[in-house]
């Protein structure tokens, strides 16, 4: 019996992919990753689930890094996942091997970020359309050849190409042809990773609008991996926010874009260029490296970068006096803090280092209790220029504390905030939460 013979017939607005607490860890030193982090484990993707509707187009959005990528090639099974299901029309394509699943390749495409270099320059344009029909074994010769000249009129290129090579088109020509070929096998599933961003700006929304005419006529089924906001907001209908691994974030559209619940989706809205050359607001940005998928951080992956981090519950502090206290961290974290030593070698008097740290971070007076103790405590160790223990105080006594740090959000779905359809990885957003 084939695996064909188990799939659904899924309608318009029905669940045609379902990811179930997917995760992908990779050996580091089982291949390229080996010379970047050692022989250690990799969490590149880390209990990812949600669904997706026959029809939508649902994008992966997050920084560099973030495992989106990864995240995609795992759904298609282009790469094994570590643990975790993805069902496509109801088959659980992980009990699968690849030789079982190769028919229902077909339903399920991808198209590349590169068109320049996804493309065969040695094939003809008519060639490289036709070879996914081939290798599926669809449709007769003469049938390809006409079908191949079809979708180059649906992407709106001219049947006379089919003869062309590669390099004789522009880089949204070659996105074009990309589309076509992913259309021969007629799929239900199109992934596409970053599909316009190495085109000018002026080409990506042409691009992106006959990908929306191909969906709209044929019914297609977009997950669209991409950096770019903009991007996203032109074509998805729903947001899947990725933070080193996990989602944090995911929700309609429109509600994502108006409404952002988790402050790592906020921070990236805020990061987002104001398109008016006058404006001089410095929009707040995102401060901090992305840690390494090595040893993420405990609890919530965002915790180290988050400025809505919880207050520890030992720490009794007034309005505003966290916020200080978090940005005091923070610098002492990053070494930010510039205390003014003499020269290389001179620690400072403590006195000094406590005045600077109270005009730049506590003007209104430091907190007390718990709270001031420690910052005296770190004074005391940035005078003596022992930057290693200052460090560690505040990581110990401050952010580990914190209930981001030693509880992991929950980051399954189905949603549970607000409508129920928008999901938020994060402590603020839980009934539980401090
Ligand atoms: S769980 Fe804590 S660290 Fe994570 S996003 Fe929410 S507030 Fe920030």
């Amino acid at each position: 019996m084939s695996v064909l013979d188990g799939l659904d017939d899924v309608g318009m607005g029905e669940t045609i992919l379902e990811v179930d607490g997917l995760s992908k860890h990779f050996q580091s030193d089982t291949g390229i990753l080996a010379g970047l982090f050692g022989s250690e484990d990799v969490e590149a993707v880390d209990d990812v689930s949600f669904d997706v509707a026959k029809g939508e187009t649902i994008a992966l959005v997050g920084e560099s890094g973030c495992g989106k990528s990864t995240l995609a090639r795992t759904i298609l099974q282009l790469i094994e996942p570590t643990g975790g299901r993805v069902a496509f029309k109801g088959i659980d394509l992980t009990e699968h091997s690849q030789r079982e699943i190769r028919p229902l390749r077909r339903d399920m495409q991808m198209i590349f970020q590169d068109p320049q270099s996804s493309l065969n320059p040695r094939m003809k344009v008519g060639q490289i359309i036709e070879e996914p029909m081939q290798a599926h074994d669809m449709y007769t010769k003469a049938e390809r050849r006409e079908r191949a000249k079809d979708l180059l009129e649906r992407v709106e290129l001219e049947r006379e190409y089919y003869n062309r090579y590669p390099h004789e088109f522009s880089g949204g020509q070659r996105q074009r042809i990309n589309l076509a070929r992913a259309m021969s096998t007629d799929p239900d599933l199109i992934v596409c990773d970053e599909p316009v961003s190495a085109l000018d700006v002026s080409v990506q929304a042409q691009v992106l609008n006959t990908m929306r005419d191909l969906q709209e006529e044929y019914g297609l089924t977009y997950l669209v991996i991409s950096h770019d906001l903009s991007v996203v907001r032109y074509i998805a209908d729903r947001v899947a926010v990725m933070y080193l691994g996990h989602i944090a974030e995911l929700a309609e559209k429109e509600e994502l874009y108006e409404n952002p619940k988790h402050p790592y989706t906020r921070a990236l809205l805020d990061a987002i260029p104001i398109p008016d050359p006058r404006s001089r607001d410095a929009r707040g940005t995102l401060e901090g490296d992305v840690p390494s998928p090595i040893n993420p951080p405990s609890g919530c992956r965002f915790r180290t970068r988050c400025p809505s981090l919880i207050a520890p519950d030992e720490y009794d502090l007034a309005d505003g006096e966290w916020d200080r206290l978090l940005a005091f961290t923070r610098a002492v974290q990053r070494r930010t803090f510039v205390p003014g030593y003499p020269d290389e070698s001179e620690g400072l008097p403590v006195g000094t280092v406590e005045n600077r740290v109270d005009e730049e971070y506590f003007p209104d007076g430091r907190p007390d209790g718990a709270a001031g103790t420690l910052v005296e405590e770190v004074c005391r160790s940035i005078a003596d220029r022992e930057w290693d223990d200052a460090q560690a105080l505040v990581t110990e006594r401050v952010e580990e504390r914190s209930v981001c740090a030693t509880d992991r959000p929950q980051y399954a779905l189905p949603a549970d905030v607000g409508d129920g359809s928008h999901f938020v990885g994060c402590h603020l957003h839980r009934e539980d939460a401090t």
